[in-house]
């Protein structure tokens, strides 16, 4: 589980936290971002990322909303137009396997936990086999019974007519999204595998910046687009992802799957994400990871749980979250400046 934190420090001695999914260049850090106004973030983002690729770009841009909501005494939340909710609904994310002998060991007990915890909705992974899928889902849903969502995820185990068998083979069971069928770049296969799953279909978990997620929005290849704050390009280029799903009747449901700071991050962006249509918009769910990773549970000070089924949007400025500089010092394995 490797993070990339990066901190900012300004001249008024206010200090971001971000977090990225790789280690940008020093010299391109000293060229664009040190000495430049962090209210300016997308225009220095503008810059540099023709030389950083987003994924790297990710943390620089969240520390600046932080050092921005920082700055102006607000959440960020507040910066990005306003919360629509003040805490969001949980689904737990787990359910891996956990012997290739036994494909279904484990799963009822863990799914079973996750129900008894509160969580509206579990996610399990998938992604071996259609027989196999079938039986796995079976076992959860047995464990959580008729009222739990459901959704499934393949980690781009297929090729589209593989997709399609599992994707058929598990539908019996009320699964409400299918995620990863193939890798986000076969948009073609997408739109076949939508075409011919019962179910809605989600992805886009590793793609980095706008022009990434450009053909499988605008193809309607997907009904969940799930970009990743800390791969896609931070705050700046996750809203105009977010904007272009809207604009062709796409939901955005965030991946999340690092540290305290890409979970506060995910939480301020989550928080102004606009409800999906009609009096029962289908719930706005939030990927609570429920496997070890002391990054996620030991960085903040206090960290984010979830509770009776929801997750509470920090409210304090900027990303509202205090970091623990011992933890961060006991996992971290390079250390780069771009201190002049
Ligand atoms: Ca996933």
């Amino acid at each position: 589980r490797a993070v990339c934190v990066v901190e900012v420090e300004t001249d008024a001695g206010i200090v971001g936290w971000g977090e990225g999914s790789d280690l940008p260049d020093t010299a391109l850090m000293r060229q664009h971002v040190i000495g430049r106004d962090p209210f300016e973030a997308e225009a220095i983002g503008r810059n540099a990322t023709p030389g950083c690729s987003q994924a790297a770009w990710s943390g620089v841009d969240i520390a600046l909303y932080d050092i921005m909501g920082k700055a102006a005494h607000r959440p960020v939340h507040q910066l990005l137009g306003g919360r629509m909710r003040e805490k969001i609904p949980v689904y737990a994310s787990g359910l891996f396997l956990y012997s290739a002998d036994d494909p279904t060991e484990g799963l009822a007990k863990e799914a079973a936990s996750y129900a008894a915890a509160g969580f509206p909705a579990v996610k399990m992974k998938i992604g071996f086999g259609a027989r196999t899928d079938a039986a796995r889902v079976a076992a959860v849903r047995a464990a959580v019974g008729p009222d739990i969502v459901l959704a499934v995820d393949a980690n781009c185990a297929y090729d589209a007519a593989t997709a399609i068998a599992s994707a058929r083979a598990v539908a019996e069971h009320d699964v409400y999204w299918y995620e990863e069928p193939v890798p986000p770049t076969e948009v073609e296969a997408y739109v076949e595998i939508r075409r011919a799953a019962p179910m809605q279909l989600a992805g886009g978990e590793g793609l980095e910046g706008l022009l990434a997620f450009r053909d499988l929005l605008s193809k309607r290849a997907l009904d969940i687009v799930q970009p990743d704050i800390s791969i896609a390009g931070g705050f700046t280029e996750c809203r105009k992802v977010a904007a272009l799903a809207e604009a062709h009747g796409v939901r955005t449901l965030p991946h999340m799957w690092g540290s305290s700071i890409r979970l506060a991050a995910t939480l301020h962006w989550q928080a102004v994400l606009p409800d999906g249509p009609g009096l029962y918009p289908e719930p706005c769910l939030f990927e609570f990871d429920m496997t070890e990773n002391g990054l996620r549970t030991e960085l903040a000070r206090e960290p984010f749980v979830a509770q009776d089924g929801y997750v509470q949007v920090p409210n304090a400025p900027g990303l509202g979250l205090e970091i623990d500089r011992s933890t961060l010092a006991r996992y971290t394995v390079i250390t780069q400046t771009a201190e002049e």
